[in-house]
């Protein structure tokens, strides 16, 4: 059976339901290098696009990945280790997709390039565009983003007003909240206003639910995290767990699509178990030899177990 280098999953998502990650930048080059992130430190800041894996490449694997037969998918989504708007060719990957299938295609960025023309026009065939923003004044941003430093937040913001005019499809702008970072009270009301500036069809409130780039990323409770949406409106709600959509991996190939999504995050037994179809004892099976070899590791974060590579391996 073939094993995908850019594909993963399908894994389990809050938002986009069953939905096949397809990985346009190598881990971990990203824009920023956010304190909650949950695929590590970024090893490679920056804001240069280029190529970082071959388009055809990448479409050939979604082509025989989409001829396989297989429960349906609800969204294949353009995001992974790092940030996919700095891959240079993303408009025609997402043309290359969308000549191939009818699913919906979903771009989860962080919204930093979109100031840049080029990168909006480059997003437009897109059918949802996931921008976050966590931040709206320039000294939080630098805290829980920690940009490069020619960001400036409210370019990041006009960038996404900007991509709202221009693009007919849906919008659902992700926050997510850091106890003691951003969730002080003139933080929030500023963040209100640019919500209102920026008109996306939802916004999704989040907090640190996996294990985080630095440990001191610490979640809001689900009371605070509540109160926060009432005050954001009817556009607002809280992303809950995934707990749904199942998806099978055949037996020969379980322990490397283990390998292979705890490569790109780390996930609890639960989410791991629900979204590969089998169940706690299964998983119990397969992952404790990795656990006793060494290639996996254990870690707790808010009560529950995590699994999480202990090294990289970059073939997988
Ligand atoms: S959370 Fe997203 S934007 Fe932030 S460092 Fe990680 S990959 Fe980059």
């Amino acid at each position: 059976m073939r094993t995908f280098r850019y594909l993963y999953g399908p894994v389990p998502s809050r938002r986009l339901g069953r939905s096949l990650g397809i990985d346009l930048v190598p881990h971990k080059v990203c824009t920023y290098n956010c304190i909650y992130c949950q695929v590590g430190r970024t090893t490679e800041e920056t804001v240069v696009r280029k190529e970082y894996i071959p388009k055809e490449e990448v479409l050939e694997e979604v082509r025989s990945f989409l001829a396989k037969e297989g429960p349906p998918i609800d969204h294949l989504s353009l995001s992974g280790s790092g940030e996919p708007t700095l891959h240079s060719q993303i408009r025609s990957i997402i043309e290359g997709i969308k000549g191939m299938s009818k699913t919906p295609v979903a771009v989860l960025t962080n919204g930093s390039l979109l100031y840049e023309k080029e990168v909006r026009e480059d997003l437009l065939l897109a059918d949802v565009v996931l921008p976050s923003l966590d931040a709206v004044s320039q000294e939080v941003f630098r805290k829980i983003n920690r940009p490069p430093g020619v960001f400036s937040v409210d370019n990041v913001i006009a960038g996404i007003v900007e991509f709202r005019k221009i693009y007919r499809g849906q919008i659902w702008l992700e926050i997510l909240f850091c106890r003691g970072v951003n969730d002080g009270r003139d933080e929030l009301r500023r963040m209100k206003e640019a919500i209102d500036r920026i008109g996306p069809d939802r916004v999704h409130l989040n907090t640190v639910v996996r294990p985080p780039a630095e440990t001191w990323a610490r979640p809001l409770s689900n009371q605070e995290l509540e109160e926060i949406r009432v005050f954001f409106g009817e556009r607002a709600s809280i992303i809950t767990e995934f707990d749904r959509h199942l998806f099978s991996v055949s037996e020969g190939n379980r322990r490397q699509e283990i390998l292979k999504i705890l490569k790109r995050r780390p996930l609890s037994h639960v989410d791991l178990s629900k979204g590969m179809g089998i169940s706690p004892e299964e998983l119990e099976g397969e992952i404790r030899p990795l656990v006793q070899e060494g290639t996996v590791r254990v870690r707790f974060f808010e009560d529950s177990v995590y699994y999480e590579m202990a090294k990289r391996d970059e073939s997988l």
